[in-house]
C-alpha cells in the first residue's frame, strides 16, 4: 500500500526520522577512552527526564519488563511482602511477575477503567503497623485501559501512615509524556522503555533509582547477574558499561532527549494532553464512551469501548486493512471490548487527525451508527481553538 503506515498504537510509537538518522551509525569500541564521552552525559541529561537530581539514571538492554524485574531483584528479598492494585494487563502483569519472583504479592483488585484508590491505600497501610509491606508497585500510566495514576497522592499516602515501602512506578507509557516527577513524588524506583514517550525502537531499559533503592541493594539477596545495578554502578561510575552496550539505543536516546529538552518537558506535557483532548473530544462525538473514568483519563492513550453488540477487533481489521493505520486491541479482559488510540511520542495535531479520521471511516465500515466527519470535526474545532 502506497503511503506510510501510521502507527497510533501506545508504543512502539513512530521514530522521528531525526532519531533514525542518529541510530544509524557504525560500530564502534565501546571500551575506547572516547566511550565515557557519549555515556556519562546521556546518564545525566536522562535523569531531567525523570525529574531527579538525587536519584541515578540506568540504561539497560532489554525492555520495561526487564525494568519491573530490575526493581524487585535488586531491592527485595524473596518472600517480602510487595502491594500492588490490579486495573489493567499492565499491572496484572507486574504482579504476575512479583509472584513467580517469590515474592509475597498483595494483589487488590480494581475496577478495569479507574486506578489506584488512594484512600483505599492510606488505610491499608494505616493498618499495616508491622510495615510488613515493604514495596508499593504503581503503575503510573495503565496503557490497556488508558487510566492515569495520582502518583504524588501515592506519595502522600504513604506519608500519612509513616510508611517506609519502597515506591515503585512504572512509567513506561508516561515517562517524557506525562508529568513525571520523581524526586517530588519521593519515587524510589521509576521504570521506564525506549519505544513510547522516548519515540525509539524497543530495546532500551531507562530507570531511575532514588538513594534509598540504592541502599536496598546493598542487602538484597535475590540472585541477579545480567540485570545487577551494582555492576552498572561500577562501571557507570567511569562512563563504561558491564557488557557491550547497544549503541544504536544509546545515541538514539541522545537524539530524543535533545528532542524531548529543547522542546521542554512542560511543552511536552502539554502537547500530549491537546493530542488527548482533541481524542477524547472526537469519541464524545462520536457518542462512544471511554474506558477511563473521570478523573483517571490519560494523556497517552485513550481506549474506547465499543457497545456490545459490536467487536473492536473488526475496528482494528479494518483500519488496518483498508487504511493502513495501527489501533491498539482491548488486552485480556477488554478483548474484543475495546479498541486503543495511542497519543504518545512524535505527534502533532495533524497526525493525530490522521488517527482520527482513519478511526472514523472503520467505524462507519464497521455499522457504527456515527454522522461521517462528526469526530473530526469535533478535533478540528479543538485543536483550532487551542493551537498556539
Ligand atoms: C509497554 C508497557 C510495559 C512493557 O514494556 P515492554 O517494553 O513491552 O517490556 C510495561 N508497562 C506499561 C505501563 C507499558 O505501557
Amino acid at each position: 500500500m502506497a503511503g506510510r503506515n501510521h502507527l497510533y498504537i501506545p508504543g512502539p510509537t513512530n521514530v522521528p526520522n531525526e532519531i533514525l538518522n542518529a541510530m544509524h551509525i557504525p560500530m564502534e569500541d565501546h571500551r575506547s577512552p572516547l566511550f565515557p564521552k557519549l555515556l556519562t552525559p546521556l546518564l545525566q541529561d536522562l535523569k531531567k527526564i525523570f525529574r531527579t537530581e538525587t536519584g541515578q539514571a540506568f540504561v539497560f538492554p532489554a525492555t520495561g519488563t526487564a525494568g519491573w524485574e530490575i526493581a524487585l531483584t535488586n531491592t527485595l528479598n524473596p518472600g517480602d511482602k510487595v502491594l500492588i492494585y490490579r486495573f489493567g494487563q499492565f499491572s496484572h502483569l507486574w504482579g504476575e511477575m512479583a509472584r513467580r519472583l517469590g515474592l509475597d504479592v498483595e494483589i487488590h483488585q480494581e475496577t478495569w477503567g479507574k486506578g489506584i484508590p488512594l484512600d483505599r491505600l492510606e488505610a491499608r497501610l494505616k493498618e499495616d503497623t508491622q510495615h510488613e509491606i515493604k514495596a508499593v508497585l504503581a503503575t503510573h500510566n495503565e496503557t490497556a485501559t488508558g487510566v492515569t495514576s495520582d502518583i504524588a497522592g501515592v506519595r502522600k499516602a504513604l506519608d500519612a501512615s509513616n510508611h517506609p515501602a519502597l515506591l515503585f512506578v512504572d512509567g513506561v507509557s508516561s515517562i517524557a509524556s506525562l508529568d513525571f516527577r520523581m524526586d517530588e513524588w519521593g519515587i524510589d524506583g521509576a521504570i521506564s522503555g525506549s519505544q513510547k514517550g522516548f519515540m525509539m525502537p524497543a530495546g532500551g531499559a531507562f530507570l531511575a533509582f532514588s538513594q534509598k533503592a540504592l541502599r536496598a541493594t546493598e542487602t538484597s539477596t535475590f540472585p541477579r547477574c545480567f540485570l545487577d545495578l551494582k555492576d552498572q554502578i561500577n562501571s557507570n561510575k567511569d562512563g563504561y558499561t558491564p557488557y557491550t552496550p547497544a549503541l544504536p539505543i544509546l545515541y538514539g536516546l541522545r537524539k530524543a532527549l535533545d528532542m524531548l529538552l529543547e522542546e521542554g518537558l512542560d511543552n511536552v506535557y502539554a502537547r500530549h494532553f491537546r493530542l488527548a483532548e482533541g481524542t477524547r473530544k472526537a469519541v464524545a462525538a462520536w457518542g462512544l464512551k471511554i474506558c477511563a473514568q473521570p478523573g483517571f483519563e490519560s494523556d497517552t492513550v485513550t481506549a474506547i469501548m465499543v457497545p456490545e453488540d459490536k467487536d473492536a477487533r473488526d475496528v482494528i481489521s479494518a483500519a488496518f486493512n483498508k487504511y493502513n493505520i495501527s489501533l491498539g486491541g482491548g488486552l485480556s479482559e477488554l478483548a474484543g471490548k475495546a479498541f486503543r488510540i495511542g497519543h504518545v511520542g512524535d505527534m502533532n495535531d495533524v497526525s493525530m487527525l490522521g488517527a482520527i479520521a482513519g478511526v472514523e471511516m472503520a467505524l462507519l465500515d464497521t455499522g457504527f451508527d456515527i454522522i461521517p466527519g462528526s469526530g473530526v470535526a469535533a478535533a478540528i474545532e479543538y485543536y483550532r481553538a487551542t493551537a498556539k
